[in-house]
This record gives structure tokens, sequence and C-alpha cells, in this order.
């Protein structure tokens, strides 16, 4: 037994598994919060789905982070529709000039464009991979920075009106307002996004953007993946180019990496439809996820 231990701890290439004392991201935990925000119904900006998830967030963050922020804005849309939109950000380590912003969006889309049926198109999707797996994976981590401040400083940042559509004059809404607005002072070093985390068949190749634009933040996540042994679900290849939050942040300057799984179901079948609901959704994948970011903030990002 003590040579077969030490021969794991002479391999090189092995997975070293977490930094010593970090704490540890309980993928039940964010399975629980996906299906709470799938239960209030859908996040389209001006439903009491939306209000009431704004009203949650706002209640659990405050409880747990040091400083939280809500950020208000308006948008009239291509067609007219006027929009009020909210940006929370909760920060930790608030004193630390050394920030990362980790990002999700958390409205959801209010049209299920991908449905073969043209019927059930006008019906707003669920969201629970895409809007509710990101914002559960940060919430879920906010517990831990409460509990742990981390060693770099952290702004988990929930973005709105990523999805309102249905073209992109009418997306990316709230990451573009959080572009326009970068701080001079507290400006984070770099960002992490994460939409569509919690298939039940992972894969995270690098994002095609992502690996142009921001390859030093692409090393960094990809290698905590590595060291926890995730290196099937995290291949280091480049994927497809996806485009969401990241790309406001890179144009205002700020290298940012897409961390998004965009074969959701079989050949992404549930994508935009009324198929994205909680039981499409990995209590394990959202572990592994949540592990990943974890491991990169208190490894001191
Ligand atoms: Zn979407």
């Amino acid at each position: 037994m003590v040579a077969a231990v030490l021969l794991a701890g002479c391999q090189s290439d092995g997975p070293s598994g977490p930094t010593a004392g970090s704490p540890t991201f309980d993928g039940s935990v964010a399975m629980d919060l996906v299906r709470q925000q799938v239960g209030f119904g859908p996040r389209v900006p001006g439903t009491p789905g939306h209000a009431a998830q704004l009203d949650w967030m706002l209640s659990r963050l405050g409880t747990v982070a040091p400083e939280v922020v809500t950020d208000t804005f308006d948008h009239v849309t291509t067609n007219g529709d006027s929009l009020r939109l909210f940006n929370v950000m909760a920060r930790f380590a608030p004193e630390n000039a050394r920030r990362i912003v980790l990002l999700a969006h958390w409205d959801t889309r209010p049209t299920s464009d991908a449905e073969p049926d043209p019927a059930d198109r006008a019906l707003p999707i669920p969201g629970a991979n895409d809007g509710a797996s990101g914002t559960a994976v940060l919430l879920t981590l906010a517990e831990l920075l409460g509990a742990q401040p981390p060693p770099v400083g952290i702004d988990l940042l929930l973005v709105d009106g990523e999805d309102y559509g249905p073209g992109v004059p009418d997306m990316f809404l709230g990451a573009r307002h959080y572009a326009a607005n970068l701080p001079a002072i507290g400006r984070p070093e770099y960002g992490v996004l994460l939409d569509m985390v919690g298939d039940l068949e992972p894969g995270f190749p690098v994002e095609g953007i992502s690996a142009r634009s921001a390859d030093a933040v692409v090393q960094k996540v990809w290698a905590a993946a590595e060291r926890l042994g995730y290196r099937d679900s995290f291949p280091t290849r480049v994927g497809p180019d996806v485009i969401d939050d990241h790309v406001p942040l890179i144009q205002a300057g700020l290298p940012t990496v897409a961390v998004i799984d965009f074969t959701y179901g079989p050949e992404n079948a549930y994508w935009h439809t009324q198929d994205d609901v909680p039981e499409n959704v990995s209590a394990s994948t959202l572990e592994m996820v949540g592990r990943v970011i974890t491991e990169l903030v208190y490894s001191g990002g």
C-alpha cells in the first residue's frame, strides 16, 4: 500500500486535486437552485417570474456577500418593447484591487424558437439549463465565498436580458450595459462566463472566440479542470464560436472566456425548446463546473 501511494504521488501528469484548504462545491445544492428558479416560471423581463427571481437573488446574496449592487437600466427593443432590466453584482473581498468577474445570465428567452411545431414557438422556455444553470452555480459559489473569503477579489455578476431577442440587437443587453460602464477603479483583470452548464452529457471544448481573444484565461480555466481530473469533459481542443455575453466584455478590452456546452441534448435538441427543464439538467455536471470555478478562485485566479 505504501508503495502504491508513493507511485501515485510520483506521477507528474495525473490530476493533482483541488488546492489545499479550498471549499467543496456541492452539485445537489446547485440543482436545487435550478428547480427553484424554474419554479418561478419564465424569467422574461417584465413578467412576475422575473420579478420573483430578482427578489430571491437579492435576498440570497444579501445574506452572504459584503456588497451587493443592483444596476437598473432600460432598453427599447427593435420591436418597440420597453424593458426594465437589472444586473445584480455581489462583490467578495471588495478591498482586493486584483479582481475577477464571474458572470451568468439570469433571464430566460420569451420564445421557444427551436421547437419543431410552430404552434409551440410562441411559448417561453422553462430555462433550466439556459439561464438557471449558470445562475445556480454562481449562487452556490456565493455561499462558499461568503463563508471563506477568496484570495482574489470576486465580482459575481448576474446579467439580465441575455436572451430576449429574437435577434442579436436585443440580446446580451446586461453584458453590454456592464461592458459600457466598466469601472476605472476595481476593474476586473478578466472574466469567466457560465452558460448552459448543466447538460446530462457534459462537453466543454474551448469556445472559439474565447480561444482567440482570451487565451491566457482559457489556460487558467482548463488547467483547473485538468487538476481536478475533468479532462474528458473539458477537452483542450477548440470548438465552434458561440456568440454570447462574453463578446461585449472582450470588445471592451476585458478578456473573458465562455464556459458553455452548446450541445444540449441530442444535437442540441433541447436548446430554446420546452424541453429545457430540470429533468434535462444534471447535478453532477453542475458540480463539475462549480468545482472548476471554485478551484480557479481558491488557487488565486
Ligand atoms: Zn438562450
